[in-house]
């Protein structure tokens, strides 16, 4: 008997022709992601990709901890690929799934036979394998239409699979099937899970991070680095790009009513981040904003900021609370990290009273006080670029 794994690919067998370069996709992620464990035999079959180590005491429980990372996989099983014969096909089953068998109360049985030319037919195997799971496990019954525990039985061309109840995998679609776009991201709890969200729609990760020292430390841009270590365990290769802020902070602080600071603080971001996504080929940005969690966040002020986005400004928290946000961030273990208090530069000079209501003619007004090709240049000019991935450290 081998142990291999069995995956159901979500949502991609909904999408008709394209599906095979979903699936080509999803394989090459699957590939990556166990390449630090074993080398792997990936062969798609029917909707199920059949994942085969080819090593010697491959360790599947990390795998199974890789694989439950990867988008586009709905759920997953870790089965026993043993011979076609009942005898074995018996004991193999008894013996493999016995610590589900013994947590469960009820159970029944599934068979699917792609193989023809097995002798029995898929009500036999069902009533056989009935009959033996009864016998050896005494404290079980059979429940067909809710039961704690589903054994299912493939016989295939090689080999018959067992596996027992699934896994729940990572939903969504592979990453880099939807392309590529650029998460603005602070050291805090919502622009990591918005970063998780939308790669989890099948885009690459690209960051862009505002950093204004010495009014912010080098430890707030480590935490960043940390916070995009935890989200590249899901979205893979993550190019960090640090842009120096502080001189673009203090003009507007100097030149500009105390009032709009933030506001036209945001809307130079989103001009500068732009830059930077399209020289990385991004097809949009992405933000953790929530409608009318800060003064930066109600609807008008969101609207100033996007008279200046050219491209599409995606927000997955947009109607979320922030409750549910913290879940998510919970989830992908970025919580602990997002709570560390250092300053993020949208800390630095907030005014005591922004203007809730601020009118885009008030802002564009204001400003004309800045010399906004030089500052956007040198800020650009001044990027850093660092390459951020954990998904393949074990
Ligand atoms: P977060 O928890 O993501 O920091 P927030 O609720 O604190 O969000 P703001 O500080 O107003 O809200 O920021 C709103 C969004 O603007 C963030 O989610 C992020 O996408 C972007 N942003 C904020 N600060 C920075 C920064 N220093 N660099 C890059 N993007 C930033
Ligand atoms: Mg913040």
């Amino acid at each position: 008997m081998k142990e291999i794994i069995l995956i159901k690919n979500g949502e991609i067998a909904l999408k008709g022709l394209n599906r095979s370069t979903f699936e080509d996709a999803l394989v090459k992620n699957i590939k990556r992601r166990l390449s630090p464990l074993f080398s792997a035999d990936i062969k798609k079959s029917q909707s199920t990709i059949v994942i085969t180590p080819l090593s010697e005491n491959p360790d599947m429980d990390k795998a199974v901890e890789q694989i439950s990372r990867v988008f586009g996989i709905a759920g997953f099983s870790r089965a026993a690929a043993c011979e076609k014969d009942m005898d074995v096909i018996r004991s193999v089953t008894v013996d493999y799934l016995r610590d589900q068998l013994l947590d469960a109360r009820t159970f029944k049985v599934e068979a699917k036979r792609s193989d023809k030319t097995f002798p029995l037919k898929s009500p036999e195997i069902c009533m056989e394998l009935g009959a033996t799971i009864l016998q050896n496990y005494p404290h079980i019954s059979v429940d067909v239409h809710n039961p704690d525990i589903v054994v299912n039985i493939e016989v295939r061309e090689q080999y018959t699979y067992i596996h027992g109840n699934q896994i729940r995998g990572a939903g969504g679609m592979p990453v880099g099937t939807s392309g590529r776009a650029a998460v603005m991201i602070s050291g805090g709890i919502d622009s990591p899970v918005a970063a998780y969200m939308m790669s989890r729609r099948g885009l690459s990760l690209d960051a862009i991070h505002f950093a204004s020292p010495p009014y912010t430390s080098a430890r707030a841009e480590q935490k960043v680095h940390e916070l995009l270590g935890k989200v590249s365990k899901y979205s893979g290769t993550i190019n960090l790009m640090v842009v120096p802020f502080t001189e673009i902070q203090e003009h507007i602080k100097d030149d500009c009513p105390e009032d709009l600071f933030t506001i036209i603080m945001r809307r130079m971001m989103v001009r500068i981040a732009q830059e930077l996504a399209e020289r990385q080929g991004d097809g949009a940005l992405i933000t953790g904003e929530s409608l009318a969690q800060v003064a930066s966040q109600t609807m008008r002020a969101i609207g100033c900021t996007d008279a200046v986005a050219t491209m599409p400004v995606f927000r997955p928290l947009i109607g979320m609370d922030k409750n549910d946000i913290v879940e998510i961030s919970r989830k992908i273990d970025t919580f602990e990290i997002s709570i560390q208090p250092y300053e993020d530069c949208c800390t630095v000079f907030t005014p005591k009273h922004p203007r809730l209501r601020p009118t885009l003619d008030d802002v564009i007004e204001a400003e004309k006080a800045l010399d906004m090709d030089a500052l956007i240049k040198r800020a650009v000019d001044g990027v850093k670029l660092i390459v951020i991935d954990k998904s393949i450290e074990i």
